[in-house]
């Protein structure tokens, strides 16, 4: 059944001023409409604004153990509804049914994780030397905050932000993916009807290109989570950022994983085929550079080439799939491309997933593709957010390494070793945000610290308890008895 949903403004789910709508379509079937939004026009975000300015100040006095039950009744709802969300995820974005019942689960866990955060203390006594004095630090809101998202996990990074966002008191407003958006809409029925007053939660839908402008005109917007590419992110921090709006962006990444020598590569192999092509590589923590020690290249390559040969292609919902679709049809359209320029450049394809059944028949699949590659090939250096995997040799970890911060981004990296040393070294040695031993470049778990260097982010973590400093201000007070 199709979809067709409001926007929340104002504790209402409403319909825009217009009546132009945004169709949503099953990249793995793309003549399947599921749902549609409205094309939210300017004069409604003034609306939305104005809602969240008042809802700001009610969040801001509900009390933290309040606002905390209101996101652990989210996650109860969260769980009760997995099915639905589910099917949601796999049909308008082509995640396979195991990784969407994954986000489903873990998004439920980031609003347990955040809600239980209502007891923590927001704030503390300090000493004061000054007789009869008492001196304290306090954790302030921010006011109105706008979180952009993606549509890679289209429900669990609205999650992720909106979790820190409203257990520290900020009414928040949320625009996601024009290609995803039906799932944070139902997102939002669920936190409105956890408890969440009018105002302190508004959707909008409609293109950035389009509404972009207008978003960020309005003066009472205190601060940006932005999660997307590099050249919006960048833009936006550009804009914002002398205006003394915050911004926290969350952007690219070309991921290396590096296997030395004495690597177990019955662990190895199949962390970096699961980290390079699940979700069809579209995760900003996908590996996309291999880095294999020459002692064992050979092997590796042979391994990882049959891996890729057997991997299940299909439509999300089908049974033991082990990549769905990409996103859209431009998605597919860029991928091939990179793919091709590749091959005209040099690399050499070492294994070409065939594609089969419904995956070969229509839909925007890409097959998933391993790659011998060298350096100064465009496949080393930019991001293709796709099912495609880039190997290359070295002698050294020195190399290696180098290697590995041979890039603008520094998101994730890994490496597989036996020896604590070079692990060491490794971890010392690389300028990514997140690095990991014998584990893959993806999937960070909700308490780690998340975020990257260079132009993979702007320094603001997310996840685990670091994402409240993005959200809060601290304000000192000394008070004379
Ligand atoms: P994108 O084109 O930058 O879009 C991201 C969001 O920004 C969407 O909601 C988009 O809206 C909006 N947007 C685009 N132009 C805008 C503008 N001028 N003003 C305001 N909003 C605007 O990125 P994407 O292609 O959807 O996502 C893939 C990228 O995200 C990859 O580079 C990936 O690495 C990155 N990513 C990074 C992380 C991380 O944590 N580091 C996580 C996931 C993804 P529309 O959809 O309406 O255009």
């Amino acid at each position: 059944m199709e979809q067709n949903l409001k926007n929340l403004v104002n504790g209402e789910f409403v319909e825009a001023s217009t009546s132009e709508r945004i169709d949503v379509f099953n990249p793995a079937r793309p003549d399947q409409k599921v749902g549609s939004v409205p094309s939210m026009p300017k004069e409604d975000l003034e609306r939305v604004f104005a809602a969240a300015a008042v809802g700001a100040r009610t969040w801001k006095n509900t009390g933290s153990l309040e606002r905390g039950k209101v996101l652990l009744s989210a996650a109860e709802l969260i769980r009760e509804r997995k099915n639905e969300l589910v099917s949601t995820i796999v049909t308008e974005m082509g995640k396979t049914t195991a990784e969407a019942t994954g986000e489903v689960g873990k998004t439920a866990e980031f609003f347990e994780y955040y809600g239980s955060m209502g007891r923590d203390e927001f704030g503390q006594f300090l000493p004061d030397g000054r007789p009869e004095t008492f001196a304290a630090r306090l954790v302030e809101p921010l006011g109105v905050v706008l979180l952009i998202t993606p549509w890679n996990d289209p429900l669990l990074t609205p999650a992720r932000k909106l979790g820190p966002a409203l257990i520290s008191g900020n009414a928040v407003i949320i625009k996601p993916a024009t290609v995803t958006p039906l799932i944070t809409l139902r997102l939002a029925e669920i936190l409105h009807e956890a408890g969440l007053p009018a105002g302190v939660l508004g959707t909008v839908t409609g293109r950035g290109s389009k509404i972009g402008d207008a978003l960020f005109e309005f003066d009472q917007l205190k601060a940006v989570s932005f999660t997307g590419s590099t050249a919006v992110g960048k833009d936006i921090q550009h804009r914002l950022s002398p205006r003394g709006v915050r911004v926290q962006t969350e952007m690219g990444g070309k991921n290396a994983a590096v296997i030395m020598d004495d690597a177990d590569l019955e662990l190895a192999v199949p962390t970096i085929v699961a980290g390079a092509f699940a979700q069809a590589g579209q995760r900003c923590t996908a590996t996309s550079r291999l880095i294999v020690q020459k002692g064992v290249a050979a092997r590796v390559r042979e391994l990882i080439a049959d891996a890729v040969r057997q991997l299940t292609v299909a439509p999300g919902e089908t049974e033991g799939a082990d990549m769905g679709p990409v996103v859209d049809e431009a998605s597919q359209a860029s991928i091939r491309e990179h793919i091709s320029r590749a091959r005209s450049q040099g690399a050499e394809v070492v294994a070409e997933n065939e594609l089969s059944g419904a995956a070969a028949e229509a839909g925007f699949f890409v097959a998933p593709t391993f790659l011998q590659i060298t350096p100064d090939q465009d496949l080393w250096a930019e991001e293709v957010f796709g099912p495609v995997l880039g190997m290359v040799e070295v002698d050294t970890l020195d190399e290696a390494i180098e290697l590995v911060n041979d890039s603008v981004y520094g998101l994730s990296s890994s490496i597989f070793t036996r020896d604590l040393g070079q692990a060491f070294d490794f971890l010392y040695g690389v300028d990514t945000g997140q690095v990991s031993i014998n584990q893959p470049t993806t999937g960070w778990d909700i308490h780690h610290p998340f975020g990257g260097f260079k132009d993979s982010g702007s320094g603001y973590k997310e996840q685990g308890h670091d994402a409240l400093t993005f959200y809060t201000r601290v304000k000192a007070a000394a008070i004379r008895t």
